[in-house]
């Protein structure tokens, strides 16, 4: 499953962008997931959020 952590996330947008199949940005300007299956566009997310916010497992 994919999962975001909130406290790393700065809302830069990228994950959202890149694979809005898997992400939104929430209200309170954070990444939230939407679909939890581990997808080769959720995968490539990962190696670019420039916290390290987000894993899959
Ligand atoms: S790419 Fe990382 S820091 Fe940027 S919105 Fe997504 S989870 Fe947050």
């Amino acid at each position: 499953m994919v999962k975001v952590d909130q406290n790393k996330c700065i809302g830069c947008g990228l994950c959202a962008g890149m694979c809005p199949e898997t992400f939104v940005m929430g209200a309170d300007g954070k990444s939230e997931v939407i679909k939890e299956e581990v997808t080769t566009c959720a995968k490539d997310v990962v190696a670019n959020c420039p916290v390290d916010a987000i894993s899959v497992n």
